[in-house]
């Protein structure tokens, strides 16, 4: 200290200068003896902010849900208490086609007779369907796919497209009941419904066959990616929604 004040050019400015420089120099001294201290505080400072990046991007990022099953195991019911509490949107194939059938479009009249018959649209059309909508709504927290994917076909294709999303499937629920159970369902839906694929129990026993045949193929492929979580599909609505909801939030 005594350098600084008793030096020979003793004029303020050049006592401002040399206080000046004797602190850079103090820090420069610390710095270096404290490097060690410096480079683990960044290292650490630096892994904070990249679990904090990564729980923000997985606490924003989309949660897509495919709700699985067979006809008549309960998918609309349970989609409108998921759309609910985990506000997804809700996108229905069967319910996209009803409505081209509605207002009597050039699809909905050909997509009506394969209905009718119990078969499956063909791929294209449906794929085409979901995704119109898909870029209908750029800003949604999730999908809720129902009824769609049910061929191997269209769940490479939703692949595709959730992949340009940077958004996969979260889980697969599937719906499990048995076949008794589904055609009895389905004749009482049937009695009030208007679905003219719900009156005829040829028809339903032809959807459960068709289901069996190509649509458990869709699970076969999500299974080797370890995301279908079977759901017993029997039982009480609120019991079965129970159900559905923990294997959600246990995967969110
Ligand atoms: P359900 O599950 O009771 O059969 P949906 O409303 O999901 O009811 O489907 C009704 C009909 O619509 C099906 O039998 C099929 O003909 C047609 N459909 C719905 N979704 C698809 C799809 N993803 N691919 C092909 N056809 C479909």
């Amino acid at each position: 200290m005594n350098a600084v004040f008793h030096h020979k050019n003793s004029s303020p400015k050049g006592l401002v200068l040399r206080i000046s420089f004797n602190h850079f120099s103090f820090l420069l001294n610390k710095l270096v003896n404290e490097w060690e201290k410096i480079v683990v505080f960044c290292t650490f400072g630096f892994v904070e902010f990249c679990i904090h990046q990564q729980h923000f991007t997985t606490s924003t990022a989309m949660f897509n849900l495919i709700l699985f099953g067979p006809p008549g195991s309960g998918k609309g019911t349970q989609s409108e208490k998921l759309m609910a509490r985990y506000s997804l949107k809700h996108l229905s194939t069967g319910d996209l086609l009803r409505s081209e059938i509605t207002r009597q479009t050039p699809l909905g009249m050909e997509a009506k007779a394969i209905m009718d018959r119990g078969e499956l649209v063909p791929d294209e059309v449906v794929i085409g369907m979901i995704q119109s909508c898909m870029d209908q709504v750029p800003n949604v927290p999730g999908f809720l796919f129902d009824g769609f994917p049910r061929t191997a076909a269209q769940a490479v294709a939703l692949d595709h497209l959730l992949q340009q999303k940077n958004a996969p499937i979260g889980v697969m629920l599937a719906l499990q009941v048995g076949e008794e159970e589904l055609v009895s369902r389905l004749m009482k839906r049937g009695e009030t419904s208007g679905r003219s694929d719900d009156t005829n129990e040829q028809v339903i026993r032809a959807r459960i066959a068709e289901y069996h045949k190509k649509t458990t193929a869709v699970a076969d492929h999500y299974r080797q990616f370890n995301k279908v979580v079977d759901i017993a599909g029997e039982g009480s609505i609120d019991e079965i929604f129970d159900r559905l909801c923990s294997e959600i939030d246990s995967r969110k």
